[in-house]
């Protein structure tokens, strides 16, 4: 889990990016894990590829060999059994006639012929004894040779084709018995032109050899057995010739090509006369197996009886053999490698789908451990970015919570600051309004001193006309000394208005009453200097503003206006023009003076900046009319007259009769 006892701020100016960092990071970690230009990771992974699929190629291949293997040994396993089976019954089916010759040898009528072949009694015996055992021992033939080869006495004396005056001697089983070794021979018959397994055994009279007893066995029996088999069973004999054959057309046919001695001695001894060509059986060896007798071969398509799409050669079959004991034969069984080969296929084909689905475990398990690993890297840096980030926010809110102290006692200073400059500002107002009072005061003086001297005349005189008693002259009198009081009483009370202490409380003013108010201050100056005031103000015209102190800039840039017209040797013309506009109102003061300068203009609301004669500017007055006007949120703004010489707008905001606002 993450923690995070901060909490993110966004007005904290140094966390997303140290957040971005982190993640950057992050994303870095994560892609650590492959190293290297892309490029060269990718022929990596190609060649990763390549070497993954070259071994489950090989694992395939050795799969393939594997299952052929095993295959071949069971396949073997069932061909050994069986030709175990048929060499026994072809041991048991010759034994049965393997004593024979032996026990004719110890015949007396046997014997007695062999020592006087000329009696033709003995003969008669001999042939009949041959032709009673016979009849048991179901032989083809049985017969008695003399020491030269002529058959004496058979079995089949009374037959056709019978041996009687037969020679064998060319036969190598008469040659071996007249030897002293049992003969043993496997060949057609001359006379019978019938196959037959020989057996022979000498007959000898004391040291004297007197013939050969020979036993010719059919195995006809045999034959039709194993061509009723579904195997592909074959007898060959020491020449490699097959004698007994599952398949008939295989018969008295070599397994390979025979030499010219074999051939030459084959004719001598007549084994295989006239049966057949022994043209070798089409077959070639695929394939030797290690440490075995078996080998795969394969047979020509025409031998195997199957079609091959046009191949020479046929399917695979195992080549297994077996010797039979006590003759030089072979016992050789070909068995169909099929199953072999479909067993291989399967072993070969499950390893492959093994090995893929191995990889792709493999690769998910490591795709996984890289997951967990990246997550935990990026959890890593996570926590990180965050304790790090926790840490600075703490530093920042310690460092905020300071700033926040100082930013208070600085705003304490500040309020205390902006009293005292409101307090000051107030003062200015007020020393500004006395100023003007002070400039004013010789006109005051003397507006006052005249109704004064007036009084004292005619209050002089009213005693006069009282001690005549002119009543009707005192009563005038009396009545014009009370309209000059009442006119002194006015311009003091006036004054007393004009420079009491106001506060800034915002109301909506008509404004010709502040302007009525201002001339009547200046009257005296006015009618003095014989100025010629021009007023153009609108009826109801009301503003936003404070009366007392809107008169005071009225008066001041009206006082400014004359001071500017002192100078004019014509007619010194000053306009008061007040009109409404769309947001408010506006009060222009124009004059036909000398204008303002260039260079005095943009220093013209700066405090204590005068261009008059030291004693009569003070270079307030425009200042304190200028911040009055923005308490009011007006705009007090100077410029050329249409009169010649200045104009002082002012521009004032709209406002409710009555409101009440501060500016
Ligand atoms: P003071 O009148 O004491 O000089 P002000 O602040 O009222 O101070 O005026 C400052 C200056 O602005 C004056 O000295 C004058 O030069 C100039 N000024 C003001 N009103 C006018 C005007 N109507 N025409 C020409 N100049 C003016």
């Amino acid at each position: 889990m993450l923690k995070l006892s901060a909490p993110y701020r966004p007005g904290f100016a140094g966390s997303p990016g140290d957040l971005r960092d982190k993640a950057v990071l992050v994303r870095f970690h994560g892609s650590d894990v492959t190293t290297g230009t892309p490029q060269l990771s990718r022929w990596r992974r190609w060649a990763a590829i390549g070497v993954w699929l070259c071994l489950i190629g090989a694992g395939g291949a050795l799969a393939y060999l594997g299952g052929e293997r095993a295959g071949i040994r069971s396949l073997q396993q069932g061909t050994l059994h069986r030709l175990d089976i048929y060499s026994t019954s072809l041991r048991s089916e010759l034994s049965r006639y393997e004593y024979l010759p032996q026990v004719l040898s110890l015949s007396p009528d046997v014997l007695d012929l062999l020592r006087r072949p000329d009696d033709s009694s003995l003969q008669f015996n001999a042939n009949v004894y041959l032709e009673t055992v016979n009849a048991h021992a179901q032989a083809s033939a049985i017969y008695v040779m003399n020491a030269s080869g002529l058959t004496l006495a058979a079995s089949n004396w009374n037959q056709q084709g019978s041996f009687v005056d037969m020679n064998f001697s060319y036969r190598p089983y008469f040659q071996d018995a007249l030897r002293g070794v049992p003969g043993r021979f496997y060949g057609i018959g001359t006379v019978s032109r019938e196959p037959g397994y020989y057996f022979s055994f000498g007959i000898v009279d004391g040291a004297r050899q007197l013939g050969v007893a020979a036993v010719k066995v059919n195995l006809d029996k045999l034959d039709a057995t194993w061509s009723h088999s579904a195997d592909k069973v074959l007898a060959v004999d020491g020449n490699g010739v097959v004698f007994l054959s599952s398949d008939a057309g295989w018969k008295f046919r070599a397994l390979r090509p025979l030499s010219s001695e074999t051939l030459q001695q084959l004719a001598q001894t007549r084994q295989y006369t006239e049966a057949g060509s022994l043209t070798p059986i089409d077959m070639r060896e695929h394939r030797p197996l290690s440490g075995g007798a078996a080998t795969v071969v394969q047979l020509s398509a025409s031998e195997a009886r199957r079609q091959t799409a046009g191949e020479p050669f046929g399917p695979d079959y195992l080549l297994d053999s077996r010797p039979v004991d006590g003759t030089d034969w072979k016992l050789i069984m070909l068995s169909d490698m099929k199953p072999v080969h479909a067993l291989a296929r399967t072993s070969a084909v499950a390893t492959v789908f093994a090995l893929v689905f191995l990889t792709l475990l493999v690769l998910y398990f490591q795709q996984r451990r890289r997951i967990v690993h990246q997550r935990l890297a990026a959890r890593e840096a996570l926590q990180g970015a965050y304790d790090e980030l926790e840490h600075k926010v703490q530093l920042r809110t310690e460092a905020l919570s300071e700033a926040n102290l100082h930013l208070q006692t600085e705003i304490a200073e500040r309020k205390r600051a902006e009293e005292i400059l409101k307090t000051t500002l107030e003062d200015l107002v007020q020393t500004g309004k006395m100023a003007v009072l002070g400039q004013m005061s010789a006109g005051i003086t003397h507006e006052l001193n005249q109704p004064l001297t007036a009084l004292r005349t005619l209050s002089a005189n009213a005693v006069v006309f009282l001690a005549r008693g002119e009543s009707a002259q005192v009563d005038m009198n009396l009545r014009t000394i009370c309209q000059l009081t009442d006119r002194m009483g006015q311009i003091t009370a006036q004054l007393k208005k004009f420079a009491r202490r106001s506060a800034v409380e915002l109301q909506s003013v008509a404004l010709a009453d502040v302007i009525a108010d201002a001339l009547f201050l200046l009257d005296q100056r006015i009618r003095q200097e014989r100025i010629q005031l021009e007023q153009a103000v609108e009826p109801h015209l009301h503003a936003l503003c404070e009366g007392n102190r809107l008169e005071q800039v009225l008066v001041n840039l009206l006082a400014n206006a004359f001071d500017a017209t002192a100078g004019e040797t014509g007619v010194r013309r000053v306009r008061i023009v007040a009109r409404r506009t769309p947001d408010g109102a506006i009060v222009e003061v124009h004059d036909n003076g000398n204008g303002i300068a260039a260079e005095v203009m943009p220093r013209l609301f700066e405090p204590f900046f005068t261009t008059k004669e030291q004693g009569l500017g003070l270079g307030l007055g425009l200042a304190i009319s200028a911040g009055i006007v923005r308490d009011f949120g007006g705009l007090l703004r100077a410029g050329e007259s249409e009169l010649g010489g200045a104009a002082f707008i002012v521009t004032l905001r709209n406002g409710q009769r009555g409101a009440t606002t501060h500016g």
